[in-house]
């Protein structure tokens, strides 16, 4: 387990408001509850309560939005999730958000986004670097990879890029309206989309627009596939060939040969599958057969507080399910480098940091 926290680790798959620390969100529902805005004592029983269905998850997360949107708030959940990712080496985060409006606090999606980078820039405890290297090639030679950077004396550093999310309840013009947004914030950060939101809602038609239109300009892309069972949106995801793919838990046999054909690498998100009930044990995930057929894959935690994990736990469940060794465990992580999306300045840096490490784990 210590291990596994040591070793350093690339997160590919979080959303934001799913990884706000419990005790942020119950300090913040506390004071809304004061406000009388929100009934207190009901939102602390759906915090602390563990297994949830993906339905509940859902609820949930409309409760959690109303508890972190204003422009205060998400800056300092975003540094707050980014602190303590860092604590536990991760060196590379691909953080996910969707930017939301809201009249009453005078919120539009931009401005959602700008207090997400404010986040980024307040963090103090570790360094980020999260602007693309041709913008600041400088933080670049801060990430020189040595020793100390493991033995807690010095700083943590951490690489930062940010996915925008479209939401599947979103109409098409909304999700332009995300896409472009990511287009003005390239140069901030912003390296991808993401289409994520309750699976059993909307239509893949709706998003296709946007996403092609993502594709087209550059950005990145990843797609929230497989969550429920949809045989023809999956094929169509993945005839779309999207940069990587989250979850692809119902795939059916069909599915799988197409995928390990394309060779899109696959988020997995152990913990989360097993709490929405879409497995039913770690020994039968998907992962197993994925691994086995050295299809690309990296583990990831989804959402942090809602799921109450840490990426060091989904590598140590990994471990521990399927009996990995040191090795193995070291290069399952190290894989991950080349399915990150930032550009190729950056995989290199991550390279270097994990041959720093390398004598620990082999
Ligand atoms: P946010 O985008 O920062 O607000 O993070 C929470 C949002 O992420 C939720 O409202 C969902 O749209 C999305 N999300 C989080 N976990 C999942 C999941 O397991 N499946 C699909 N969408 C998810």
């Amino acid at each position: 387990e210590e291990l596994c926290r040591e070793l350093p680790k690339i997160e590919l798959h979080a959303h934001l408001n799913g990884s706000v620390r419990d005790s942020t969100l119950l300090e913040l529902a506390k004071v809304l509850g004061e406000q009388g805005a929100i009934d207190f004592s009901e939102v602390e029983g759906l915090i602390k309560r563990r297994g949830r269905s993906l339905k509940e998850c859902f609820r949930l997360f409309d409760i959690y939005h109303k508890i972190t949107t204003d422009h205060a708030t998400v800056t300092r959940i975003t540094q707050e999730v980014v602190e303590d990712f860092a604590a536990e080496n991760v060196v590379y985060l691909e953080l996910r958000t969707t930017p939301k409006q809201n009249k009453a606090k005078e919120m539009t999606k931009r401005s959602y986004v700008e207090a997400v980078i404010d986040g980024l820039t307040a963090v103090d405890s570790v360094e980020v670097a999260f602007l693309p290297s041709t913008v600041n090639a400088r933080n670049l030679t801060n990430f020189l990879p040595n020793e100390v950077t493991y033995n807690q004396t010095q700083r943590k550093k951490i690489f930062v890029r940010l996915l925008l999310s479209i939401d599947r309840r979103e109409t098409t013009a909304a999700a332009m309206e995300t896409v472009n947004l990511a287009l003005e914030m390239k140069d901030k950060g912003v390296i991808g989309i993401d289409l994520s939101g309750n699976p059993e809602v909307g239509e893949w038609q709706t998003f296709l627009p946007a996403l092609q239109y993502a594709k087209q300009k550059g950005l990145q892309v990843t797609l929230h596939c497989g969550e429920v069972r949809n045989n023809r949106e999956i094929h169509s995801m993945l005839d779309f060939y999207p940069q990587r793919i989250g979850h692809a838990c119902y795939l059916e046999e069909e599915h799988w040969e197409k995928l390990k054909v394309s060779k899109i690498p696959v988020e997995i998100c152990l913990t989360s599958n097993l709490r929405t009930e879409r497995i039913t044990s770690f020994k039968e995930h998907h992962f197993a057969d994925l691994y086995k057929a050295k299809h690309p894959v990296s583990l990831c935690t989804d959402d942090v507080g809602l799921f109450s994990t840490t990426l060091s736990n989904e590598y140590y469940l990994a471990a521990s399910t399927f009996e990995f060794n040191k090795e193995q465990v070291y290069q399952l992580s190290r894989n991950v480098i080349e399915f990150v999306f930032a550009d190729d300045e950056v995989k290199r840096t991550l390279a270097e940091i994990y041959d720093a490490a390398e004598r620990r784990f082999i």
